[in-house]
């Protein structure tokens, strides 16, 4: 996810475009040019759409980014992939009065939009129905766009309000539960409306042969199941931090070390994934994907620095795990670093929050326990 290129910077909010976004612009251009029949014109008029199209989505993504800053939450970035926009936030905030206007936010922004288009559209009716300055066919106007991108905006408000996560109104219905429930039940109950909805939307798909209609309920059901696990999750987890579950005893090695020494570092220990010091600077981590990746391209005399990862970035020890388990889901990495005021102290891996997690949910009182802080 943080692959894609940076377009632009609002309020400190890193604006990227994925990689395959381009492919979308390509696809509008044969969708509403060549195979529609309406040639360039209809071509340039899907270009332009979409264009606009994704503004409009970058406007809701803004949305929801300005009410997270105003609670505080740090946004990271907004990256636009061909199926829509995602803000990724550094926590969805505990309290659901603020879950609740962060979520509504991304829809009431295209409410505000259609609102305002419409107002104008109605009024001066002179850009509806203007034929384009460069001789577009019959159908392809100004106006058209207009009323397109009008539409546009009530579909997505409507659209995201569908109470199913991933959508807005999942998190907005489970905010509205939580007012009253705690939190774990009352993301239990969105997972289960949720997935309701995407299973008569699937059979709404299948009865009018609507495949894509099938695959967006498909969608919809895996990523409720998902977010339901999540909150699972965090609620067993709790507030178990990283101090109480991260591995101290580490090999690390410098960046000149070989592969071969790190192959027999793997084979006479439990440990996979190496840190990478550059004398008392963590400057890398060498994971197992990685090593096994490096040696099926190259030789084992390589260096463990040119194969290392870089881009890991370190959590610390008061972070919660059910943070970093999204962090490492986020890095597509099973084993983050852990630093404090610069100094390394130590690995956190997938298989320690997994060991927290089975004793937690066995025993209710771990995390008021504080079992685990060795302190050293
Ligand atoms: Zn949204």
């Amino acid at each position: 996810m943080d692959r894609g290129i940076p377009l632009f910077k609002i309020r400190g909010i890193q604006i990227k475009m994925h990689y395959t976004f381009p492919l979308i612009l390509v696809w509008a251009a044969l969708q509403f040019g060549l195979l529609s029949g309406r040639g360039l014109g209809g071509a340039a008029f899907g270009v332009i759409v979409t264009s606009i199209l994704f503004a409009i989505v970058v406007l809701h993504e803004l949305g929801h980014s300005f009410a997270a800053q105003y609670y505080g939450v740090d946004v990271k970035q907004i990256v636009l992939l061909p199926i829509g926009g995602v803000a990724q936030l550094a926590r969805i905030p505990e309290k659901p009065s603020q879950e609740f206007v962060i979520s509504i936010a991304g829809p009431l922004v295209n409410f505000a939009l259609a609102a305002a288009l419409a107002v104008v559209g109605l009024s001066a009716g002179l850009q509806l129905g203007l034929p384009f300055a460069f001789g577009l066919p019959a159908g392809v106007s100004a106006g058209a766009v207009f009323s397109y991108i009008f539409a546009a905006n009530l579909f997505l408000a409507l659209f995201n309000l569908l109470p199913a996560f991933p959508m807005d109104g999942g998190r907005v219905l489970r905010s509205l539960l939580a007012m009253r429930l705690d939190y774990a039940k009352a993301t239990s109950i969105a997972v289960v409306i949720g997935q309701g909805m995407a299973l008569l939307m699937g059979l709404w798909g299948f009865a009018s042969g609507s495949f894509f209609l099938v695959l967006v309920a498909f969608f919809i059901f895996s990523a409720a199941g998902q977010e339901g696990r999540m909150a699972r999750m965090r609620s067993v987890l709790g507030d178990v931090t990283v101090q109480q579950a991260y591995s101290r005893q580490v090999y690390t090695m410098q960046p000149s070390a070989t592969l071969r020494q790190a192959i027999a570092l793997t084979m006479s220990s439990y440990q996979s994934d190496f840190p990478i010091l550059e004398g008392e600077e963590l400057v890398g981590l060498l994971t197992r994907g990685r090593l096994e990746e490096a040696l099926k391209k190259s030789s084992d005399d390589q260096s463990v620095s040119e194969v290392m990862r870089r881009d890991l970035k370190p959590v610390s020890p008061d972070e919660r795990l059910y943070v970093v388990q999204k962090l490492m889901m986020e890095a597509e990495s099973e084993v983050l670093p852990v630093v404090e005021n610069g100094v390394f102290l130590g690995l956190i891996t997938a298989g320690d929050i997994g060991k927290v997690y089975r004793l937690a949910s066995r025993w209710p009182g771990f995390a008021r326990s504080r079992v685990g802080i060795a302190e050293t």
